[in-house]
């Protein structure tokens, strides 16, 4: 008799893992929420795939052997908690599609930097010509690509908290962690110690045989390995010290060291520039020394990568005011990254949807670099509140034209006008693509 698999959300990942277990023989059954977008319907009535739209039926839902969750979902949701009451298996969709591969994984986790770093290294190993694959957060899911096509060398991953929660059995062997600073804590409880513990996630099951990579300047990843016992390879980088075995700063030079075996790159060549990329250089440098990629081929490949839409993306110089587009600063530290690694007068456009911040910490960077604040959002009491001394401009707008209008005029020759939110963007946009996007499209209606 074939397993019966529930697939909880049909978005991409859930789509992939229904056809994914619809071909290893599954019995499947897709239940969603919401209402599935055409493109998703569409393709599972083609492959005749059973499933509900707009609720859950428990009576279809609670016969499962195996139910793949998508990460939206809380732990929280009264359906969650009944399937872990009954001891029904909850996994995520990479830990179901992981066990019909057998290629390598390099996994990237973080609260900063999953993108740009998980995109970095899949830049540097296809540009080596390595058979590799990239998902988790981005683009076609891990279940759809070993659906279409299961050879390949290795899969880089990009995988979020969320992501990991629904993992247990998955081994990563290449394991990168950016950084861990406070972001989705509603979902941890409210405390940072769970949030560190999920992160950590991403090397669990690791042996000697595989590599973990981290950043050795955050405080948080420092506390997480003194709490747990590391079996793999360690290849830590970081900013202030000459490492053994890792990546560190030296003389304008990102230096690569595998025991001795060193290579470097000059900072100002890389295209994409900031505090936070060099970290991101490194991280990704190491992995593409640990596949043995010839040196010259790693240095074109890390200077070439021209960076990922919505990070620090520059838009227009307009009259000698330069646009940058950081919509995806959905955070505290993202922004803070952002104004640090400007050196100009900034007109800072932040706001919108704050998931608990707390400004103080901007304070001191903003006071140095920001000459302007255009608060954008629905409700800014809060942002007004904690720059208002600090920033010597602070103005409001309701709508992206209008912050993008004000901002302009604020603005001399030579500033940079920056969109850094540093909240979500649901007040007023679809999502942070949308906030970006219209940003980019009112400044050149300028
Ligand atoms: P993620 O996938 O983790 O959200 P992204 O690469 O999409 O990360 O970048 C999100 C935001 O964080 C952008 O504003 C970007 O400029 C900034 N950022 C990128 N890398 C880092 C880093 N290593 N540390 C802090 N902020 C970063």
């Amino acid at each position: 008799m074939s397993k019966r698999i529930v697939i909880l959300g049909a978005g991409e990942s859930g789509v992939g893992a229904a056809l994914l277990a619809q071909k290893q023989g599954f019995e499947v059954f897709v239940s969603d929420k919401s209402v599935i977008k055409d493109i998703f319907k569409k393709e599972l009535i083609e492959n005749g795939l059973a499933f509900e739209e707009g609720g859950h039926t428990d009576l279809k839902i609670m016969n499962a052997q195996i139910v793949v969750k998508s990460p939206g979902i809380p732990d929280s949701a009264p359906l969650v908690m009944a399937l872990r009451k009954k001891g029904i298996p909850l996994v995520s969709e990479i830990e179901f599609a992981a066990k019909f591969t057998d290629a390598r994984f390099v996994c990237i986790t973080g609260s900063n930097g999953k993108t740009t770093t998980a995109m970095l290294i899949y830049h540097v190993l296809s540009g080596a010509g390595l058979n590799v694959g990239l998902a988790g957060n981005i683009g076609t899911s891990l279940a759809r690509q070993i659906f279409n096509n299961p050879t390949k060398d290795c899969y880089v991953l990009e995988l979020s908290s969320f992501q990991l929660d629904g993992m247990y059995n998955f081994k990563a062997d290449i394991a990168v962690l950016m950084n861990i600073t406070p972001d989705h804590l509603d979902r941890y409880d409210y405390k940072m110690q769970n949030y560190i513990d999920s992160k950590f996630r991403i090397i669990q099951n690791q042996t000697k045989e595989d590599c973990f990579i981290y950043c050795l300047d955050d405080e948080n990843i420092v506390k997480g390995l003194k709490e747990r016992k590391i079996q793999a390879h360690q290849l830590p980088f970081a900013y202030g010290q000459e490492l053994e075995s890792g990546a560190f700063i030296k003389d304008d030079k990102i230096v690569f060291n595998l025991k001795g075996d060193t290579m470097s790159v000059f900072m100002e060549q890389l295209a994409i520039q900031g505090r936070h990329n060099h970290y991101n250089t490194m991280a990704a440098g190491i992995v593409a020394r640990l596949f043995q990629i010839r040196k010259p081929l790693i240095r074109e490949c890390l200077l070439s990568f021209k960076g990922v839409e919505h990070r620090l993306e520059k838009v227009l110089k307009v009259r000698g005011v330069t646009f940058i587009n950081d919509s995806k600063a959905t955070n505290i530290n993202s922004t803070w990254y952002a104004l640090e690694s400007i050196n100009s007068n900034i007109i800072w456009i932040a706001g919108g949807v704050d998931k608990g911040n707390d400004y103080a910490e901007l304070k001191e960077m903003a006071g140095k670099k920001v000459k302007a604040l255009v608060c954008l959002g629905t409700d800014n009491a809060k942002l007004l509140e904690s720059f208002k001394g600090t920033v010597p401009t602070v103005v409001e707008a309701t709508s992206m034209a209008e912050a993008v209008s004000k901002a302009y005029r604020l603005g001399d020759k030579g500033d940079i006008v920056l969109l850094s939110p540093a909240c979500a963007s649901f007040d007023l946009f679809d999502n942070y693509e949308h906030r970006g996007r219209l940003f980019k499209e009112c400044v050149r209606n300028l």
